[in-house]
């Protein structure tokens, strides 16, 4: 702790959505990350140990890479039903369908 940034580097780190392909800029990302115990979670504080990939905080990304094995290849391994499932649930919950959309 208390230690300072990188002075006069003002790079922003991108990231490429396991969904649509997109880049974006890390911190409009959602990172998900695969644990140690193989068990597959969201990483809201993106510091979670593990092999991490991003996804946009789109509900269709989310789809895309679940249904074509996006996750699976970019994670290092087929995701259980379990997995599918949490993620799915979280997109719902906390995700917009489209882009534009903004939730009120
Ligand atoms: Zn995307």
């Amino acid at each position: 702790m208390g230690r300072k940034g990188i002075p006069g580097q003002r790079h922003i780190p991108q990231r490429t959505c396991a969904g649509c392909g997109a880049k974006r800029p890390k911190r409009e990302m959602v990172r998900i990350v695969r644990l140690a115990n193989g068990e597959v979670a969201v990483d809201t504080t993106g510091k979670r140990p593990g092999r991490g990939t991003y996804l946009c905080p789109v509900l269709s990304c989310w789809e895309t890479a679940l249904k074509r094995g996006r996750l699976d290849h970019a994670l290092r391994g087929p995701l259980s039903s379990q997995d599918r499932d949490a993620l799915r649930a979280y997109a719902l919950a906390h995700l917009s369908p489209r882009p534009e959309a903004k939730e009120a």
